[in-house]
């Protein structure tokens, strides 16, 4: 039997949502436990040091989207370390790079004449094109024209979630719409916008990762107990307060669970079961899982952009990006770097299953086709990401309902966060995700439902930025 632990308030999870959730509740004066399972915190928001350089989990920028009380926040933890950064990626597109964010035109000028034409008749027929809303496919061949869904968005998405666009939601396009991604691009190009989101974003000197490592100064400084090494395995909801049982078999007594577990993996660890119908949904929402293959360069920066954008269907890959790039920091050196390539895939299949020397392969190859400047491999890092993109199969919202449904009447458990959610979203979402849900905390681990039923509302009209 192992220890038993009573708090007013049990986090699950230490990635951006779990930490500003424990942060203002013990500021707030609740007795909180924050339990992660890793070794550091951040969770997919994290940094670490790959060949003496800071480096994230793929490409990740605090966005000029981020809502002023989270942007004050993050300013205030990190003060100078902040900063205002230009972009400066590329995007591939009919065999050749444009800059990217796009500037007005560009694309334009770099698309081969017969595609332009095809785009400009596209244009022209967009009025006269019905507005199906049946598919990803269907909402963005509407909206774009045929001709730049089949040049960037069917293959990008099948890059991304594994899935031809006619077999993806049109909830998808939604969330996409307002992104800063290739798709954006079109959209911007075809409706001939000239402003769109802003090309600075914001960076920590010493990667993303030090907005969660300064969440998790102020988490201890509130006096919440920070367990890392900590798995939860187990989540019994039968008696007057919830019972967590983590990997050490400490059992943590609490009158609420903020859980930002993957909702599936809540159903799994949860005690009572959920019933059959919630199950068969829990197993029916799939994420893809995310290779992040780092490799160290000898002999300075690779290349000066911080990102390239690869959506095209010859490489798996779908973005490299130079992390040093992202940032001013006297901290970095200047003899090497180390690129940052992201290729989605699924647990257990190929790619997932491939070596690390074959997976820097696949990125040299990519690098090769694309004509960008080749690599002077010093070394090879892989980590394996399993719960990265929600995959939003055709029918997936019917499956989420009837799993939130089971979730939402769990006794003493909240679930929130990217993927307790099941939402594509940035870790400025995640954070206002955590400053809501402290507030719905009341006395001795109580929780007012009609406040955090009215924020779950207010999350609904996130849209992601890339
Ligand atoms: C490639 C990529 C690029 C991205 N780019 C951006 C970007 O540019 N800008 C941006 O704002 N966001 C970006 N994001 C999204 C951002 O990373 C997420 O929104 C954010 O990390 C979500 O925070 P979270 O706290 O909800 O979840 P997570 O970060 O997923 O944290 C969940 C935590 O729970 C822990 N956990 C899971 N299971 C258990 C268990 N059984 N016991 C204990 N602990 C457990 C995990 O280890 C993890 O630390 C990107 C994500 C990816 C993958």
């Amino acid at each position: 039997m192992g220890v038993e632990q009573a708090r007013d308030v049990v986090v699950l999870g230490a990635g951006p949502a779990g930490l500003t959730a424990a942060w203002q509740a013990a500021t707030n004066g609740h007795s909180v436990a924050l339990l992660e399972q890793g070794d550091c915190v951040g969770g997919m928001a994290a940094s670490f040091v790959v060949d003496g350089i800071n480096v994230d989990h793929g490409s990740h920028r605090l966005h000029p989207a981020t809502p002023p009380p989270v942007l004050a926040m993050v300013r205030e933890l990190l003060g100078d370390d902040l900063q205002l950064r230009s972009r400066n990626g590329r995007l591939r597109i009919y065999d050749r790079w444009v800059g990217f964010p796009l500037r007005a035109g560009e694309l334009v000028r770099a698309v081969p004449l017969a595609a332009a034409a095809r785009i400009g008749r596209d244009t022209v027929g967009a009025p006269l094109r019905p507005r199906d809303t049946d598919s990803y496919a269907s909402v963005l061949t509407a909206s774009l024209g045929p001709e730049l869904y089949q040049a960037m968005y069917a293959p990008y998405a099948e890059k991304l979630w594994g899935l031809p666009g006619d077999e993806i939601d049109a909830e998808q396009a939604r969330v996409r719409v307002a992104a800063d991604t290739p798709l954006k691009v079109a959209s911007r190009i075809v409706r001939g916008q000239r402003r769109g989101p802003g090309r600075a974003f914001y960076y920590p000197r010493l990667g993303f990762g030090q907005i969660s490592t300064a969440l998790a100064e102020v988490v201890k400084a509130a006096g919440a107990d920070l367990r890392l090494g900590s798995r939860v395995s187990g989540i019994s909801t039968t008696g007057a307060s919830a019972v967590v049982t983590s990997g050490d078999g400490t059992r943590w007594r609490a009158g609420r669970v903020l859980s930002t577990l993957p909702l599936p993996v809540l159903a799994r660890l949860a005690d009572p079961a959920p019933p059959p119908a919630a199950i068969a949904d829990a197993q029916a929402l799939r994420f893809r899982a995310m290779l992040l293959v780092y490799v160290g360069h000898r002999g300075g920066r690779w290349t000066p952009y911080d990102a390239h954008y690869l959506p095209g269907s010859q490489t798996p890959v779908t973005r490299i990006s130079e992390p040093a790039n992202y940032r001013d920091s006297p901290g970095d050196p200047t003899g090497h770097s180390v690129l940052c390539a992201e290729i989605p895939c699924t647990v257990g299949d190929r790619l997932w299953s491939a070596g690390d020397g074959a997976l820097a392969d696949l990125v040299s190859e990519a690098i090769a086709r694309t004509s960008l400047p080749s690599l002077a491999r010093s070394s090879v890092q892989v980590r394996r990401l399993p719960h990265v993109y929600p995959v939003y199969a055709r029918g997936f919202a019917d499956r989420l309902v009837g799993l939130e449904s089971w979730a939402e009447h769990l006794p003493h458990v909240t679930t929130l966060g990217r993927s307790g959610l099941f939402a594509h979203d940035n870790s400025h979402h995640a954070m206002v995700m955590g400053l809501a849900a402290a507030d719905c905390l009341q006395a001795g681990g109580g929780w007012d439902e009609v406040r955090w039923t009215a924020a779950r509302a207010g999350f609904r009209g996130h849209v992601v930025e890339d």
